[in-house]
């Protein structure tokens, strides 16, 4: 019989988590209770993906049974002081520390949205939303029948799939768009838990990760929308160097800046971009720009495609106000009225293929039941992540480029203590730029916050320091950069799962490094007391200097990173041999599938992608539909 991987029971790791929020954050320095905070935590594991919650009880169960042989007793058994000594041993060896890292961030994490979750719910319900939701023709798979047609068919409906859809309804198609994820409304995200709503929203629950040195925690959205439901709504226009790269180096004619600029207007008319105004900026924001002002360097308001706004900074949560432009909104709606019909809970499967012309999919209920759509034509845009496995699981994966040159776009946050009261959840998530190294280092800065409570997992320290940080979360600011990388990552698929992988270049590290330090820069320009590097094992810092002699030492591959702008997996080019896409989106290989997501997208965009990507999308099917 074959030997079944050790798992602890949920009754014998309740303990375990117990011990582990008591030493987190000990009650005897005004934590909260541990066992309430463990029943949270639980009852978020029970909402993720299969190998995440075996995975946090063994390292929870694991833990206690290091402390009662170094101290003789369970965490929640040990006094206050042997507690944090317990988590001093942990954090001073790097593949524990990367495992307390992990643990504290999944603890704060419920704990922030626990602690939120009324005055997040007040604030949501304090307005009405300045649009209703969409009129959408959506059905879910359960009333769809076992067979259906049409001349088209789209796979997803985020950003690339509702673009690519608009269009071709318009083009007079028929059009059916399938869509994994259900529909949301304003009401779930004016009333729900903060963490029902990122369970929902998120694929995998929000803990798709790229496995690495470092592994890179990468979230993707699911729903009717896609990643455009949960994303911070900035909007930049493709760089036309990049565009320039892409028409040279990749052949591809249809970035031709001159043209392009024609697909991005038009992207940008439909979700309506325009930037942040200066009242609902925050305060996050405004210490970036003066910081920036101070330095001399470049900087301004980000453009957001959120008209409406009213700076809740929830939109990783969905917009309580409808005033986040995603394409269920806009693109979605616009398909529908020139006919298009979205099922929802909608799973592909397969594309179906005969004598290397597509005939059609055949797709799952969420009840494991079957249905098959007939068509001559696929749109398929799943996401960057999930396009290549559908591809390789209908045997269209032949493409030895397909999977590969994943570019992350990898982000790291700096957070840092004022004297003044921050607050960063007041005012818009994501606010304000500092441009001064993008074109020259590829390094874009991004005043990021996060939704209210979910912020504090950038918190220093652990134990007594940590309460005492929670303490006064309102006095932090926090930053983000993102480095243009290059591709080095891949995905592929072990039976139904999809395994993402990404090695960090060590030119990239490096860049990594120098963005911490330019962040630094920008917080201490604008007044703060102390930096909080992320770099693990390094207390907060101080000054510049003390910032550059810490980075100085710091090794990259174990930094703390975060991507939300996964590209390239099926990148567009005239080159057969090393692009699995042509010039038109047409996959190579089969008569009738097109490609319209992230993963066509030739190299890292070194922006904020959703334009580029909806803009793409608009020219590959805007090709389709003068073929007719
Ligand atoms: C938290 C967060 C914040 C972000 N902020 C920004 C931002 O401010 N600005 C910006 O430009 N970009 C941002 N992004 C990125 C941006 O939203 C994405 O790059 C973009 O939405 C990707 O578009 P896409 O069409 O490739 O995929 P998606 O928008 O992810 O859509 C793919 C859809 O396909 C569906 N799907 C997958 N597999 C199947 C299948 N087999 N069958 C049926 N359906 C399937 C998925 O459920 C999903 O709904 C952010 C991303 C995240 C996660
Ligand atoms: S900050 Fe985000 S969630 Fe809040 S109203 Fe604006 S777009 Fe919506």
């Amino acid at each position: 019989m074959a030997r079944r991987p050790f798992t602890p029971t949920r009754e014998a790791a309740r303990g375990s988590l117990t011990g582990l929020c008591a030493t987190l954050l000990p009650p005897e320095a005004g934590g909260p209770d541990p066992a309430t905070l463990a029943g949270v935590v639980g009852g978020y594991l029970a909402r993720t993906p299969h190998p995440v919650e075996p995975a946090v009880r063994a390292a929870a169960v694991g833990l206690d049974a290091l402390a009662r042989l170094l101290d003789g007793g369970r965490l929640v058994e040990l006094d206050l002081a042997s507690r944090e000594r317990m988590l001093d041993r942990l954090a001073a060896w790097a593949p524990t520390e990367l495992l307390l890292e992990g643990l504290k961030a999944l603890v704060l994490l419920t704990h922030g949205a626990a602690t939120f979750a009324d005055d997040l719910r007040d604030r949501s319900g304090r307005e009405e939303p300045v649009r209703p939701d969409a009129d959408l023709d959506v059905v879910p798979s359960r009333h769809w029948p076992a067979s259906g047609s049409a001349d088209v068919i789209v796979i997803g409906s985020g950003a690339g799939g509702a673009m690519a859809a608009r269009e071709l309804a318009r083009g007079g198609l028929d059009v059916v768009i399938l869509e994994e994820g259900r529909r949301f409304t304003v009401e779930e995200f004016r009333t729900h838990h903060a963490l029902e709503r990122w369970t929902d929203l998120y694929r995998d629950a929000g803990t798709t990760v790229a496995a690495g040195n470092p592994p890179v925690m990468l979230p993707l959205g699911r729903g009717v929308g896609g990643t455009t439901l949960v994303n911070s709504g900035t909007s930049f226009r493709t760089p036309d160097r990049v565009l320039q790269r892409w028409r040279d180096r990749h052949r591809v004619s249809m970035a031709d800046p001159w043209a392009f600029a024609a697909l991005l207007d038009e992207v940008e008319r439909t979700i309506s971009v325009a930037p942040v105004p200066a009242e609902i900026m925050g305060r996050n924001g405004e210490l970036t720009l003066l910081g920036a002002e101070r330095l001399g360097w470049s900087s301004g308001p980000l453009q957001r495609n959120a008209p409406g706004c009213g700076g809740c900074c929830q939109c990783a949560l969905g917009c309580p106000r409808n005033a986040k432009f995603g394409v269920h909104l806009n693109a979605l709606p616009q398909a529908c009225a020139a006919g298009a019909r979205i099922v929802s809970e909608a799973r592909v499967e397969r594309v179906l293929h005969e004598g290397g012309r597509v005939t059609g999919v055949r797709a799952r209920r969420p009840d494991g039941s079957g249905f098959r759509v007939a068509a001559p034509r696929v749109v398929v845009a799943c996401g960057t992540t999930e396009t290549p496995p559908l591809l390789g699981r209908s045997g269209l994966g032949r493409h030895r480029q397909l999977g590969r040159n994943l570019a992350l776009h990898p982000a790291v946050g700096v957070s840092a203590r004022f004297e003044e009261s921050v607050t960063p959840w007041v005012g818009v998530l994501q606010s304000a730029q500092v441009d001064e190294f993008h074109a020259g280092d590829g390094i874009m800065l991004e005043a990021t916050a996060m939704p209210p409570g979910m912020g504090s997992i950038g918190m220093p320290g652990h134990g007594r320091r940590l309460v005492e940080e929670l303490g006064r979360a309102e006095h932090y600011a926090s930053l983000g950069a993102m480095i243009a990388d290059a591709p080095s990552g891949s995905v592929s698929r072990i039976g139904s799962r999809t395994v993402i992988r990404y090695q960090l270049g060590r030119t990239d590290g490096h860049r990594l490094l120098k963005a911490i330090a330019l962040m630094g820069r920008v917080l201490f320009a604008a007044g703060a007391r102390e930096v909080v590097t992320g770099v693990p094992g390094v207390a907060p810092v101080g000054d510049v200097g003390r910032l550059d002699e810490v980075l100085g030492d710091a090794d990259p591959r174990r930094l703390h990173l975060t991507a939300f702008h996964p590209t390239g997996t099926a990148r567009m080019g005239g080159h057969a041999a090393s692009a699995p896409v042509d010039t038109l989106g047409r996959l190579r290989g089969v008569e009738g599938v097109w490609v319209a997501d992230g993963s066509v997208v030739p190299s890292c965009p070194e922006v904020n992608p959703q334009v580029t990507i909806m803009a793409l999308a608009l020219g590959v099917a805007g090709g389709i539909a003068a073929r007719g």
